[in-house]
């Protein structure tokens, strides 16, 4: 009997072990591992029971001046799949976002984990892709070819094959994103009376939205309207390089050739909303797979 047990603990702690191991190009980034060896980090704490039975690993390099930390969130059940980047620090409610999307979907995400701000280290993390090994965009700081590759090459070990680039923003309420102003470069397309989304209440507030990019003008439309029919506010993002801000989405439609990409962004503390969305949309790609 107790030799059987022995086993089973044997087994389990082993299968325990292995799946959260990390890939060996992965590996080499990690600084430490599990939610107890990382409370210290804001994200961790808040999210701390919901994170049990998670992978979790401290990963960091260095470009330049910046000493990057990013928290890796796998499901060690299914960790390819769907994996989602989170740029910013201070939007705290895409973070428990993402803690339930890799919960119910499997996958993973990646947060970059700095001191609560949007900037790292005086750096915009979603301004900051590129590369080439001159700066190519306003708001990034210097060159960012190491930030960039290691970003990519994390998402391409998790994210399946034909699975679109996706990540969780938050944004503040009525602030400069909103599905109810346009630039030059986005189009907006509203899922409820424009009566509706002035209430600003869950899904169809004008905060919100679910963005999406191609190097077209034309907004890819039967995307649009499917996506629409599913309740979610959509924001198309018209890119080429003269208007590249160095974002991800701009790096995904310009060097990555592809428009399988999605943005999904609510209001601040708003995470049951943006839960909702992700539900809408994992629907949504696995019905156009
Ligand atoms: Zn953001």
């Amino acid at each position: 009997m107790k030799s059987i047990r022995l086993f089973l603990f044997f087994s389990i702690s082993i299968f325990a072990k292995s799946s959260c191991s990390l890939p060996s190009n992965i590996q080499a980034l990690s600084i430490k591992s599990g939610i107890s060896a990382l409370k210290n980090y804001p994200d961790i704490r808040r999210n701390y029971h919901s994170l049990k039975g998670l992978c979790v690993h401290l990963i960091g390099f260095n470009e330049g001046r910046i000493h990057w930390r990013m928290l890796l969130v796998t499901n060690p059940k299914h960790s390819h799949g769907l994996f989602w980047y989170l740029p910013h620090d201070n939007e705290n409610s895409a973070f428990t976002t993402a803690v339930y999307a890799v919960k119910k979907y499997g996958g993973g995400f990646l947060a970059v984990a700095g001191r609560g701000g949007r900037y790292f280290q005086g750096q915009d993390p979603n301004r900051n892709f590129s590369m080439s090994h001159k700066r190519v965009c306003s708001k990034q700081k210097a060159p960012s070819p190491i930030y960039t590759k290691v970003v990519f090459s994390i998402i391409d070990t998790y994210k399946r094959r034909g699975m679109p680039y996706l990540a969780l923003h938050n944004n503040t309420n009525k602030g400069g994103v909103s599905i109810l102003k346009d630039s030059t470069s986005t189009k907006s397309f509203l899922a409820y009376p424009k009566k509706r989304v002035l209430a600003g209440r869950g899904l169809a507030d004008e905060d919100s939205i679910v963005y999406i990019a191609g190097s077209s003008k034309k907004p890819p439309m039967s995307k649009v309207n499917a996506l629409l029919r599913s309740g979610l506010n959509v924001k198309y993002e018209f890119v080429n390089r003269s208007n590249n801000d160095c974002s991800m989405s701009n790096y995904i439609v310009l060097q990555k050739r592809t428009n399988k990409y999605y943005n999904i962004e609510a209001q601040h503390g708003k995470s049951s909303t943006q839960e909702e969305m992700v539900d809408r949309l994992v629907n949504h790609i696995i019905r156009r797979k």
